[in-house]
């Protein structure tokens, strides 16, 4: 669906509704909000707003729905599949100015925030009082972009994906009527769940501006555990049985040599460079954490671990997390000129380590640079491959072992996309999931955007 390009006077229209300060249409603003962390092409909008509260969201989206101008939400662009890229030109809505805590309710385990806060922030001010929230996607994301794409992170494997931590929204719908779903209660059984439909719709179904957040007490103690095995394979065996004898990790992360090298390279570390597990656990008191800790090590053992490290320090702990959530950066940096497609699948913990050893298999074929790392413990792969951008032969290298790893995924009853989203890049997989199902989800979009307006171009193929 073509949507009309924004006119001069429409931008005098919202200059005159939000404020001249909080409308742009500078080059290098648009250029910003044309590109967010993937590899895919850039696209401009015809003009970014900065909304200061849901009225100015509301305004914005009533005039595109009027004019059939495409609006696009953006909260940090930090995804990795073109999530944010205005394809389709038009308005982009940028939520970093609507950024507050609204209420903590500790005794809740509550926050009502705007949605364009970071979760880093968020969780800098909960600190204090002991509170936490959980998902933990690693990059400056916000709170909205964590909704559109339902990000995960490291400690998904023990408190679930930002759908898990949404208990309510206020959601601006594409005829700019504001609705406020879900409640306070941490669970319900009423109504059709509107809620958990709008988390993770990639702002294709609404635009969320503000949302009630179900928090965690942080745990008063931790443990962090490296251990490092002959060969991935081994390392990946070892994730499925840490979970099935119901250790609970609250962390449990894969990486591969290269990766621990690229590391070790770019943030001057000194890891063992061998393919590693990195498992956190929380627990109520030491001598529980050391119980936890006999068990793991047996388990370690039993799938070959070489070196089983732990008693890390609270600085060293920080810093091991750092690097690991840093891992994209330091490829990037380490490989100057070169583009990274990210890999994003997501399969049953039990076939984890014959994905791992499928992609491989495709990695060498191909002749592809590889790097593995995932949030293991939720069956979640990523690869990055780094491929120079001019280069279209290159191109399809890493487009058929991306294409190769997925297929492999969906055949062995996972997912396309286990957090990054569809994005732009996911698009060719979603039929093969779905099936008969993405009929209806064609359904749900046209009757809650029949114009077609909210972030047109993904998540639904030949829409
Ligand atoms: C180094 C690095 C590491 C990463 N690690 C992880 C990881 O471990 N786990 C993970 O899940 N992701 C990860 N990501 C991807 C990314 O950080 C997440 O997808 C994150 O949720 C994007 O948030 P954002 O604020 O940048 O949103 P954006 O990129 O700005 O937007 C994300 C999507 O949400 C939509 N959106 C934005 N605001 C709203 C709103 N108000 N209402 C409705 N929809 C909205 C956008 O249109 C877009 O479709 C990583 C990215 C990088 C660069």
């Amino acid at each position: 669906m073509a949507h009309p390009s924004v006119t001069p006077e429409d931008v005098d229209l919202l200059k005159t509704a939000i404020g001249e300060r909080h409308v742009s249409t500078g080059t290098s603003n648009l250029d910003l909000h044309s590109k967010d962390e993937s590899y895919h092409e850039p696209h401009r909008p015809d003009v970014v707003v900065w909304p200061q509260k849901t009225e100015d969201v509301a305004a914005v989206v009533k005039l595109a729905s009027d004019r059939g101008y495409a609006v696009t939400p953006w909260c940090a662009g930090t995804s990795l599949e073109g999530n944010p890229i205005p394809v389709e030109g038009g308005i982009v809505l940028d939520f970093r100015e609507m950024n507050r805590i609204l209420e903590i309710r500790e005794k809740d385990l509550q926050v009502d925030v705007e949605v364009g806060i970071q979760y880093r922030d968020l969780n800098n001010q909960l600190r204090h009082r002991g509170l936490f929230f959980p998902p933990d996607p690693g990059a400056w994301a916000c709170i909205g972009g964590m909704i559109g794409n339902n990000a995960s992170g490291v400690r998904t494997v023990a408190y679930g994906a930002t759908r898990d931590c949404v208990l309510a929204l206020e959601v601006v719908m594409a005829d700019g009527e504001v609705l406020h779903l879900g409640s306070r209660a941490i669970k319900s059984s009423s109504g059709y769940d509107l809620l958990r439909l709008m988390v993770g719709s990639e702002g294709t179904l609404g635009i969320a501006t503000r949302a009630t957040l179900r928090l965690r007490g942080l745990p008063p103690e931790y443990l962090t555990v490296v251990s490092t095995f002959p060969s991935i394979h081994d390392a990946c065996e070892a994730v499925s049985d840490t979970i099935r004898y119901g250790l609970n990790p609250a962390a449990l992360e894969l990486m591969d040599r290269a990766v621990v090298a690229e590391i070790n390279r770019d943030q001057k570390m000194s890891l063992e460079e061998a393919p590693m597990l990195f498992l956190e656990f929380h627990n109520v008191n030491e001598s529980a954490l050391e119980s936890q800790f006999e068990l793991v090590d047996g388990v370690l053992r039993e799938h070959k671990a070489i070196k089983i490290e732990r008693g890390i320090g609270t600085d060293e702990r920080a810093r091991l997390w750092e690097v690991r959530h840093a891992a994209l950066e330091s490829i990037k940096r380490n490989h100057p000129g070169k583009a990274v497609l990210l890999v994003d699948t997501c399969v049953p913990i039990s076939r984890y380590a014959e994905m791992v050893d499928r992609a491989n298999e495709a990695v060498a074929r191909e002749g592809a640079i590889g790097f593995f790392w995932g949030h293991a413990g939720d069956g979640n792969l990523h690869i990055g491959l780094a491929y120079d951008p001019k280069d279209t032969a290159a191109k399809e290298v890493v487009q058929r072992v991306n294409r190769a790893v997925v297929e492999h995924s969906l055949a062995v009853g996972g997912t396309c996309t286990g957090e990054h989203g569809v994005g732009i890049g996911k698009l060719p997989f979603v039929a093969q999931e779905h099936g008969a199902a993405l009929e209806y989800m064609r359904r749900i979009k046209k009757a809650l955007d029949p114009k077609g307006i909210l972030n047109p171009g993904k998540m639904l193929p030949d829409l």
